[in-house]
C-alpha cells in the first residue's frame, strides 16, 4: 500500500512539475507595435478601392467567368504598379493567371513565392439587399473598406504589390527572387490557376525556400480562456471529398411496401454515419496549437495539455463536444444532398445522397471511402448500393514549422502585433497553396490583419469589409517581411 501511495504521489508531482514547466508563457512579447508611419495607408486603401470594382466572381462552370473582367483586373494592375510591371516582367498563365519574378542579388538561392488570388465568391442571389454597401462598389465609410474580396482576398495581393511597388521606389532589391503568383480561380479548387502556375516552376526546375499564402489571421477571442490575440498560421489544410450514394428499391405502389424503401435506406446510412464518425486524433498542428496556447488556460486545462498521455482521451472528449474543434481532431463527413421519387404514392426506386467529406491529415480519401462502405454495408447487408466518388482531393502535406522561414513569418508578427501569441494550425478550408506542394515544403497560410470572430464570419457573406487600419498594418507587414526575408 505505501509502495502504491508512494508511485502515485510521484506521478502527481510528476503532471504538477509538467504542468509549471509548461505554464511558462512565452509567445507574446508585449510593446509597442511596429510603426507604419512611412505607409501611404490612403494610397493603398484606394487601391483596394479600386481592385474591387472588378467583378472578378468565379464559377464552377468556367464558360460563366466574365474574362473581361478579369482582363481588366490585371490591367489595372500594371497600370497601378508601373515599377512593379517594369521590374518584374509580369506574365500570363492559362489566360488569366499572372506570374511576376522580382530577381534578387542572389538568384542561386530558393526564391520566396507570395500567392493570392483575386477571383472572388459571387454574391448570392437574394442577398443584394442586406448589403449596407454596394458589393462591388469599394466604398470607404465609418473607417472600412466595403465590398467583396476585401478580405478574401484581394487585400493580401494589393498590400504585396503597394510594399514591393514602395520598396523599387526606395531602390531596394531582395537577396534571393521573389515570385508573385495570383491566381484567378481558387474559389474553383485552382484546377487552372494554381495548378498551371506550378506546373510552369516545376516543369522550370524552380524549388522554392517557402510559399505565402492566406489561411489564418490574428483572431481576437479565437480560444476561450485565452486572451491574447491569436495570430495562427496555417500548416496544412484537410481534405475535401464529395462521395454520391446510390441505394435502389424495389418500385412499385406505396400501399404495400417492403419493410424499407430506397429512401428508407439510404437514410439509415446517413444516420448511422452521423452516430459512428471516424476515430479521433490530434494531428501535428493541433498537438502544436494546443502547446502555444495551453499556458494561457486555466489550472485545470494546463493539467491536461501538458500531460497529454493521461489525458488525451478527455481532451478528445472535449473537443468532440463543438463542430469546430471536433473537425480539428477528425475526418468529417455531412450529408449535404438527397433526391429520390416522383411521386407521393410511388415507391421509388432508387435514392441518391451526396456526403461532403473533410478528411484529415493521415486519413485518405480512400480511408473514408472505406469508412462510409463499412456503414453501408453493415446498415443494409446484401443491400444493392453503391458509392461514387465525385471529387477526392486528399490533405495537404504538412509544413513543417521549426524553421527560419517560419520563424521569419513570426519575427514579423511580434513586431507589428506584438500582443498576439503566434501559434500554428490545421485550416478546415482549402487554399491554392496545397498545388504547389511538388515545388514547396515550407507552405504557410496567414493573412497579417487583426480580426474577431464576427468579421471573419463576412468572408463569403454579406457586408465583407476590412478597417482601414488593416489595410495600412497588411502593406507594412509585408513591406517589413519582405526586406527581411534574407
Ligand atoms: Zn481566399
Amino acid at each position: 500500500m505505501a509502495v502504491l501511495a508512494s508511485i502515485l504521489g510521484i506521478f502527481i508531482i510528476l503532471l504538477l512539475v509538467r504542468t509549471y514547466l509548461f505554464s511558462r508563457k512565452m509567445g507574446v512579447l508585449g510593446g509597442e507595435p511596429a510603426s507604419v508611419a512611412g505607409i501611404d495607408g490612403a494610397r493603398a486603401a484606394e487601391s483596394l478601392s479600386r481592385a474591387i470594382q472588378f467583378r472578378t466572381v468565379s464559377h464552377a462552370d468556367y464558360d460563366q467567368f466574365d474574362y473581361g473582367e478579369f482582363e481588366k483586373f490585371l490591367d489595372y494592375l500594371v497600370d497601378r504598379y508601373p515599377l512593379m510591371t517594369s521590374t518584374c516582367h509580369p506574365f500570363r498563365i492559362n489566360d488569366y493567371s499572372v506570374l511576376y519574378r522580382w530577381k534578387g542579388t542572389d538568384s542561386s538561392l530558393p526564391p520566396l513565392l507570395l500567392l493570392g488570388h483575386y477571383d472572388v465568391v459571387p454574391v448570392e442571389k437574394g442577398t443584394e439587399g442586406s448589403w449596407e454597401q454596394e458589393p462591388f462598389g469599394g466604398a470607404i465609410s465609418g473607417g472600412e473598406l466595403w465590398g467583396r474580396g476585401s478580405l478574401d482576398m484581394k487585400v493580401q495581393v494589393i498590400s504585396h504589390l503597394e510594399a514591393a511597388e514602395q520598396l523599387l521606389r526606395e531602390g531596394f532589391t531582395p537577396r534571393r527572387d521573389i515570385w508573385f503568383s495570383y491566381n484567378f480561380d481558387e474559389e474553383q479548387r485552382g484546377s487552372r490557376g494554381a495548378t498551371g502556375a506550378m506546373e510552369y516552376f516545376r516543369k522550370e526546375g524552380i524549388r522554392f525556400d517557402s510559399l505565402f499564402d492566406e489561411g489564418g489571421c490574428i483572431v481576437q477571442g479565437a480560444m476561450p480562456g485565452v486572451d491574447p490575440p491569436l495570430a495562427i498560421i496555417g500548416l496544412a489544410e484537410k481534405g475535401c471529398a464529395n462521395f454520391r450514394i446510390r441505394v435502389r428499391g424495389t418500385g412499385g405502389h406505396s400501399s404495400m411496401p417492403p419493410r424499407s424503401t430506397a429512401l428508407g435506406k439510404l437514410s439509415r446510412i446517413i444516420a448511422d454515419l452521423e452516430g459512428n464518425p471516424m476515430p479521433a486524433r490530434l494531428t501535428p498542428p493541433v498537438r502544436q496549437m494546443l502547446k502555444a496556447t495551453g499556458p494561457e488556460m486555466s489550472f485545470p486545462i494546463r493539467l491536461a495539455l501538458a500531460n497529454l498521455f493521461p489525458f488525451r482521451p478527455l481532451i478528445l472528449k472535449i473537443f468532440s463536444a463543438s463542430p469546430t474543434t471536433n473537425a480539428m481532431i477528425r475526418t468529417s463527413f455531412s450529408a449535404t444532398m438527397c433526391r429520390s421519387g416522383d411521386a407521393p404514392n410511388v415507391l421509388p426506386l432508387v435514392a441518391e445522397g451526396v456526403i461532403n467529406c473533410r478528411p484529415l491529415p493521415g486519413d485518405s480519401v480512400q480511408d473514408a471511402l472505406d469508412h462510409l462502405h463499412k456503414i453501408a454495408r453493415k446498415t443494409c447487408p446484401g443491400e444493392d448500393y453503391e458509392i461514387d466518388i465525385l471529387l477526392g482531393d486528399d490533405a495537404s502535406a504538412l509544413s513543417p514549422h521549426e524553421t527560419d522561414s517560419f520563424e521569419k513569418i513570426k519575427a514579423t508578427i511580434n513586431r507589428y502585433y506584438p500582443q498576439a501569441l503566434v501559434s500554428p494550425y490545421l485550416m478546415m478550408g482549402g487554399s491554392d497553396s496545397s498545388k504547389f506542394t511538388p515545388v514547396c515544403d515550407n507552405i504557410y497560410r496567414f493573412m497579417p490583419i487583426l480580426i474577431n470572430k464576427e468579421q471573419l464570419d463576412r468572408m463569403h457573406n454579406s457586408n465583407e469589409r476590412i478597417s482601414l487600419e488593416n489595410i495600412t498594418r497588411s502593406v507594412g507587414f509585408f513591406r517589413d517581411f519582405i526586406q527581411n526575408y534574407h
